[in-house]
């Protein structure tokens, strides 16, 4: 394509080779393993980075996604067009303590962050220890299992605008709730997440985390690719429990199929292919609604080429 050269000519001015990749296969950089070629794949390292990396796109009329770790999204098989910008722990992963606050860059691990917060004496992100996300995915989805969501720990953002400009946010600027956060609405890049947590006994938090890791290993279909949870939670209803009375448990299209371990979860088999995903997720929507007249909706991002 046209544009790449000098786009990769301008990325070079400010970034390391290693730090961007043309033609990146999404599969490579999702947990559910799947997914056509991103245009451009890039891994900042700094918000003045992600700053001129939006320049950049707006400069040139490109579309942008943003990745955390990319465990709550399904990658559609003609790939992304345009840029992705990516937020991993190796480029962009720092965290430190300063008292009962921990400050953590977007790409550092959620469960790197509890053990982190644990080591530290810190309670209130036990829940977090199993949630295969970045801080920043965290963020934006107000992540949350068992007794927590990211909501209670929260006390700002540091995030960049589409104009590359800082903006700082308060915690309760979020608008938090059930897997929601403002930037769903304004796609600004959170950068840095300030929580405060409360003192705690290291043994007790490491405890509850134990016995929360084990109760997701015994539920969960942990040894396939997947990206969590595939619907939200219906009002008044869980949505797993839905699948399974409507003895959907090992549908299969493809290489999707609905897991036998926890309807909730539908899985990669191997092979895959992210429309036999959507065709699943459309055939358990609808069987679902006549057993039960629920409509689910998903959870799983879905984004890249129709
Ligand atoms: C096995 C398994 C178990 C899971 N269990 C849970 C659970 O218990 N609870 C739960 O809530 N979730 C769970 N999930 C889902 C997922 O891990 C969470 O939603 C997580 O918060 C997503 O983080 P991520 O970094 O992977 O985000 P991604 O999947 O990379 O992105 C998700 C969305 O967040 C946006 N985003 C990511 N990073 C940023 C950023 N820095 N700035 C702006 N936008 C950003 C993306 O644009 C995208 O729309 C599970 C997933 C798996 C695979």
């Amino acid at each position: 394509m046209l544009w790449e050269e000098t786009f990769g000519f301008q990325l070079e001015k400010f970034l390391r080779k290693e730090q961007f990749i043309f033609h990146a296969p999404m599969r490579e950089h999702t947990t559910f393993k799947i997914g056509g070629e991103a245009d451009l794949l890039i891994f900042p390292s700094s918000a003045e980075e992600v700053s001129r990396v939006f320049k950049l796109v707006e400069l040139f009329s490109l579309p942008c996604v943003i990745l955390g770790n990319g465990s709550n999204v399904l990658v559609r098989d003609k790939g992304i067009r345009g840029v992705v910008v990516k937020f991993t722990e190796k480029f962009f992963g720092g965290m430190r303590c300063e008292g009962q606050r921990l400050i953590a860059c977007a790409g550092a691990k959620l469960k790197d962050v509890a053990t982190f917060a644990a080591e530290n004496g810190l309670s209130g992100l036990e829940f977090a220890c199993g949630i295969p996300g970045s801080i920043g995915g965290a963020i934006f989805m107000n992540a949350g299992a068992y007794d927590g969501e990211m909501k209670n720990t929260v006390a700002s953002v540091k995030a960049v605008n589409r104009d590359g400009e800082l903006v700082e946010f308060s915690g309760s600027a979020l608008d938090l709730h059930y897997r929601h956060s403002i930037f769903q609405e304004n796609g600004y890049a959170i950068c840095e997440v300030e929580l405060i947590l409360q003192r705690g006994n290291v043994e007790d938090i490491k405890n509850k985390m134990v016995d929360f890791t084990e109760r997701r290993e015994s539920k969960q279909p942990l040894d396939l690719p997947s990206a969590g949870s595939t619907f939200k939670r219906p009002k008044g209803h869980f949505a797993g429990t839905l699948i399974d009375k409507a003895g959907l448990k090992g549908l299969r299209i493809g290489g999707a199929m609905v897991s036998e371990k926890h309807a909730g979860f539908v899985v990669n088999t191997g092979n895959a292919t992210a429309q036999d995903v959507l065709a699943l997720i459309e055939e358990v929507k609808r069987r679902v609604c006549e057993a039960h007249g629920v409509t689910l909706s998903p959870e799983v991002r879905i984004i890249g080429e129709e």
